[in-house]
């Protein structure tokens, strides 16, 4: 059942309730009414005709004594009939016999006037019988007068009641009429109804009249059955019923319609909540009223404008986030460049959050973050470098305590450092698995890795600054942006890992220097550079003396404890810019940039004395063994000795060849006769730092470069001078082409 056929019926209940209610109790009032006067009328009608008859019956009775008084019978009944007084006049004697008649006599029977038994017949006349006495008190007779009961009669008491009068034929009301006055047609009905009646009772017939009895009773001999008409107006109750059914038909009119235009709305709002259902966000519904309804209308419009709002926002801000995932997942694939991929990941959280700005932080050894990449976000006041933090306030706390935080600041409130803001979330990251194992082994720390050993795991800190819109950021952003610290970490973490394995691949495992491979590269490149700009390289090749025999004596592994140590040594002498290289068993490499032959022979010297002043302390478990060790050194520079890295190499072996033949424990320079005279005071200028990290690098001596004669011992220590190296970089006999340094 719909609304609408609801609300009709409830219309239409409240309506024709009351009417049919109405209708019902007036049709009762009136009837009600209308019997009641009925029955008055009724009782007034029976009194007349009671007083009627009764008045009758007196001149009767006086008649009748009149005519028993007389002397002459016969001459005064002739008076009482002459004037009217009785129709008819009859004196009997005791026999019974007539003696005398006077008048008309009327149809019989007579009803005397004090009968008041039921009558078998319906009686012709009205009589009263005064019988005759003599003197002595014998009867002598009686005088009967009489008056007929005739359609005069009945005309004259309808006339004296104004109700129609019948009387009956009979013992009851069912035998024929004797006379009535009712209109034709009428009597059957009327007689129909007095069937069962007695007394007083009225009863109505369905033709719309009274009826009652009267008599036969007390002065009142004659059968009589009275009626009257109602006062109703004809027709009254079919003009309840039409004014009903009128009543009914307007108000189903009025009702359906009044249902429709209140539904109306409503069925419009229902379609469209359908449609809206469906997807359609456009669905509008008129709003026609200020009432409820219309209100309700009013605010769906609203909601469903928001909400495709809010979709559209929605589609636009998830399609740009695809984007950015998309460039961010081609950037993961495809570059190691750490900056560029944290600056990407920073620019897909603040549009995935709403940000103003936002940096990403990485700790650095010393305690602070680092911004490796901003947005939004103004240089700091000194201009130079990128914004550092110190670790424990605001966004430095969430290092500390490795917790995400979120909040809302004083601008007063932030602390020195911290980028200005209102508002911020931070979340910190760290390495998704262990990266700290090959920490401290290698030449070099892994660069931005924790302080130390003891630093907390977090190496990285996501924040974000100034939500748009002023509010606070929430946890959903939180969520968000822990997933984008999340790709920082793994960003961060592959970089490294990358870099760390770069770095493997080009440094001897045994002695931490950078390897052949790297020796390779690097020499292509300083002469590359040194030819550019026009500048020295000098190249020293290193050969332990007699390493073969330290080897038989103390073992294979003090064998490698002295490769370790010398190595240590080579670093402990050169310079930052300086490259030192294992180029195989007991053969090192040093490039050093800048410098010539001069200051490679200083270094060289020095080399040379840093191994020979040391004996290197061997031994496993037992009591260490002091094992002394020499070096033999052969110098080359670029350009002097050749033009490629492969030239100054060789002609460094040559050199270093020389330097064996020589009685080891020295070095020499490349293409010189006598013995190299280094200048005392040499000044070597550092080179550039550069990408890779240097095997070797060390602290720049404080004093810078020393200055120390190349010298060795004129003899060998371990086997005396003059013995060739059996199978050093280049073959067969050099003659020395070099002295021995001073
Ligand atoms: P020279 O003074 O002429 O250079 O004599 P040498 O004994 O040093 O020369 P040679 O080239 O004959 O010997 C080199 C030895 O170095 C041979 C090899 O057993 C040893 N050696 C090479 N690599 C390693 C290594 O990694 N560890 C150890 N313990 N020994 C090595
Ligand atoms: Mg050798
Ligand atoms: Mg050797």
């Amino acid at each position: 059942m719909t609304l609408r056929a609801r609300l009709t019926t409830a219309l239409l209940t409240v309506v024709l309730g009351p009417v049919l209610v109405g209708a019902y109790f007036v049709g009762s009032a009136v009837a009600a009414v209308d019997r009641s006067r009925s029955t008055e009328r009724l009782a007034v009608a029976a009194t007349a005709v009671r007083a009627s008859v009764d008045a009758l019956c007196q001149q009767l009775r006086a008649a009748a004594d009149a005519v028993a008084l007389a002397d002459d019978r016969a001459a005064v009944a002739g008076q009482v009939v002459g004037r009217g007084l009785a129709a008819a006049v009859r004196v009997t004697d005791v026999a019974g016999k007539v003696t005398h008649a006077t008048g008309q006599s009327p149809t019989a029977p007579w009803r005397d006037c004090s009968a008041r038994t039921p009558v078998d017949v319906a009686p012709g006349a009205l009589a009263v019988r005064v019988d005759l006495w003599d003197a002595t008190g014998v009867p002598q007779g009686t005088v009967t007068t009489a008056q007929p009961v005739d359609p005069a009669f009945m005309a004259r008491l309808a006339g004296v009641t104004g109700a129609a009068v019948t009387l009956l034929g009979g013992p009851d009301a069912a035998s024929r009429p004797r006379h009535t006055t009712e209109p034709a047609g009428v009597h059957e009905a009327v007689l129909a109804a007095a069937g069962g009646l007695d007394g007083e009772r009225v009863v109505g017939t369905a033709d719309g009249r009274y009826v009652r009895r009267v008599g036969p009773s007390d002065g009142q001999p004659l059968p009589l059955v009275l009626s009257v008409p109602s006062d109703r107006p004809p027709g009254l109750y079919a003009v309840l019923v039409a004014a009903v059914l009128l009543v009914t038909l307007l108000a189903v009119i009025v009702a359906g319609r009044l249902a429709r235009v209140t539904t109306r709305p409503l069925v419009e709002l229902v379609k469209a909540v359908d449609r809206v259902a469906r997807g359609d966000l456009t669905a509008r519904v008129p709003v026609r009223s200020r009432d409820e309804v219309g209100r309700l209308a009013d605010a769906f419009n609203r909601m469903t404008r928001e909400t495709g709002t809010y979709v559209t926002a929605l589609t636009s801000s998830r399609d740009q986030l695809r984007g950015h995932l998309a460039v961010l997942g081609d950037t993961l694939a495809s570059t190691h460049d750490l900056q560029r991929i944290l600056r990407l990941i920073l620019h897909s959280a603040i549009a995935a959050t709403g940000a103003r700005a936002g940096a990403v932080l990485l700790v650095e050894p010393g305690g602070q973050l680092v911004a490796q990449a901003t947005e939004g976000i103004e240089a700091p006041a000194s201009g130079s470098g990128p914004i550092r933090v110190p670790l424990g306030d605001l966004v430095g706390a969430v290092t500390v305590s490795g917790e995400s935080r979120r909040g809302r600041v004083e601008p007063s409130g932030v602390p020195p450092g911290e980028p200005r803001c209102r508002t911020y979330v931070a979340v910190p990251f760290a390495a998704p698995r262990d990266v700290g194992a090959a920490r401290g082994d290698g030449p070099a720390a892994r660069p931005g890795g924790p302080p130390d050993g003891t630093a907390p795991a977090t190496f990285g800190v996501l924040a974000l600054y100034d939500r748009l819109g002023g509010d606070d950021f929430d946890d959903d952003d939180l969520v968000t942006l822990r997933t984008f610290a999340g790709h920082a970490a793994v960003a961060v973490d592959n970089v490294r890992v990358h870099e760390e394995a770069q770095r493997l691949s080009l440094t001897d495992p045994l002695t931490g220097l950078w390897n052949y491979r790297y020796l390779r590269q690097s020499l292509r490149r300083e002469v590359e550079r040194a030819t550019r700009f026009g500048r020295m390289l000098s190249v020293l090749v290193l050969d332990l003396d007699r390493f073969k025999h330290i080897n038989d004596t103390h073992g294979h592994t003090a064998g490698d404890l002295v490769l370790v140590e010398f190595a240590r040594r080579i670093r402990g002498e050169i310079r930052e810019v300086d490259l030192a290289f294992r180029q195989g068993g007991e053969e090192f490499v040093v490039l050093l940039p800048e410098t010539d032959a001069l200051g490679a022979a200083i270094v060289a010297g020095r080399l040379g004395a840093a191994v020979r002043g040391t004996p290197i302390a061997v031994g496993g478990l037992g009591e260490p063994v002091l094992v002394p060790v020499t070096v033999s050194i052969g110098v080359a520079v670029h350009p002097d000795h050749g033009g490629t890295g492969q030239e100054v190499l060789d002609a460094a072996d040559e050199a270093l060849y020389a330097a064996k033949a020589s009685g080891r424990d020295t070095w020499r320079i490349a293409g010189m006769a006598g013995a190299a005279t280094p200048a005392l005071e040499l000044p070597v200028s550092a080179g550039s730092a550069e990408g890779l990290p240097r095997a070797g690098a060390r602290r720049e001596a404080p004093d810078g470069p020393r200055a120390t004669r190349g010298n060795g011992p004129e003899t060998d220590p371990l086997q005396g001078s003059g013995t060739a190296a059996p199978d050093g970089p280049t073959s067969g006999p050099h003659p020395p082409r070099q002295s021995r340094g001073r």
